[in-house]
């Protein structure tokens, strides 16, 4: 990541500082690394390691699936799930800012010759009338076939947004009448249910496969799931070697999985309660740049072109008083609230925010 991006500008010394640039951040406590030290591991190629077939038990039925298969990243568990769906030459369809098609480097065309179109989404949100529209299922040999649909809850470049439980539950129906799997990208999950109280299962019913991360907000250092059918983990499995992604005695970091899930998980409310704290302080301080009833979990997006600043402009005089960011466009900023930042951080990173959005941003001669 250049400094320009990832706002890592010389900070004077004493300054509170609160790195906010991405909830992957998050590094392991003393208790988890001592849970990680003293789990007990076999060689999961053959799925023999009793850590990791209890992570992905334990998951499989949270999410009240069959079977889940654990992988080093969320972006392999995405690849495996719409690899399960999609033959080379068809097509997957997800909106414009979906984490498979803008941050994944191109792996669905690259591995799977799987290619991809998108509707267009206003923070994210899910339409489906928009999805439907763009499907083509009857193309024969003239168009290309659309054989699946992705959908992200909670929306990670749409601000943390979380998708209406009806809306996924209308996708999947309407998806499966024409013939198409659903693949939800639910890295945050977890966020979505912690903000609605809505059952993860009831959110991963209204889909074919899930994927899930360990290692945003949760807090472990490594690691994500997918999960779906025993049969479709069987090919997931197959997909995840040829991949490269076999690993051995990895039950060291699926312990790090479920300790964040017996410890870690409810507390996501405190991340979005420090989040909606400082959208709130912002949108009184200065209107135009945020609505706080957008901010759904703990993703904070700014329009700093609304208070003349550029993106990478306002992230580097953010970061300066030690408040670190990431500019996600030429107008607009993430800030991402996790485990490593307190109510302190929380205070000055309100402080830095509204002063620099309330004096705009200075003019050069
Ligand atoms: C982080 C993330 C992923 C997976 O990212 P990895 O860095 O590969 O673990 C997938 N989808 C969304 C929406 C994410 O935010």
């Amino acid at each position: 990541m250049s400094a320009a991006t990832s706002g890592t500008a010389t900070v004077a010394p004493g300054t509170t500082t609160a790195d906010l640039r991405s909830d992957t951040l998050t590094r392991p406590s003393e208790a988890m690394r001592h849970a990680m030290a003293h789990a007990p591991v076999g060689d999961d190629v053959y799925a023999e390691d009793p850590t990791v077939l209890a992570l992905q038990r334990e998951v499989a039925e949270l999410l009240g699936h069959e079977d889940a298969l654990f992988t080093p990243t969320g972006s392999m568990a995405n690849q495996l799930g719409v690899r399960l769906h999609v033959a080379p030459g068809a097509e997957l369809i997800a909106d414009d800012l979906a984490h498979v098609l803008r941050a994944e480097l191109g792996a669905a065309a690259v591995l799977s010759g799987i290619s991809a179109r998108s509707w267009h989404a206003t923070n994210g949100l899910l339409d489906v009338d928009a999805a439907m529209a763009l499907a083509v299922t009857d193309g024969g040999a003239y168009q290309v076939g659309t054989t699946c649909v992705v959908v992200e809850n909670t929306h990670n470049f749409g601000g943390g947004t979380v998708q209406p439980l009806e809306t996924m539950q209308e996708l999947h129906r309407r998806a499966h009448e024409r013939g198409m799997a659903v693949h939800l990208d639910g890295a945050r999950l977890w966020n979505a249910h912690v903000a609605t109280g809505i059952p993860l299962a009831e959110y991963a019913a209204c889909a074919d496969t899930v994927s899930v991360c360990l290692s945003k907000g949760l807090g472990a250092p490594v690691g994500s799931l997918l999960v779906g059918s025993a049969e479709h983990m069987e090919q997931a499995r197959v997909w995840r070697k040829r991949f490269g992604g076999g690993m051995r005695q990895v039950g060291i970091l699926a312990e790090g999985g479920r300790y964040a899930l017996a410890h870690q998980l409810e507390r996501l409310a405190d991340d979005h309660a420090r989040c909606r704290r400082v959208a709130e302080a912002v949108a009184a301080s200065r209107p135009g740049v945020v609505d706080p009833a957008a901010v759904h979990t703990n993703i904070l997006v700014l329009q700093v072109a609304a208070a003349g600043w550029t993106g990478a402009d306002f992230i580097a005089a953010a970061g300066e008083r030690g408040v670190l960011g990431y500019a996600t466009g030429p107008g607009s900023v993430r800030f991402v609230w996790h485990l490593d930042v307190d109510d302190a951080q929380t205070d000055h990173a309100a402080g830095v925010l509204t002063e620099l959005l309330s004096a705009g941003e200075p003019q050069r001669a």
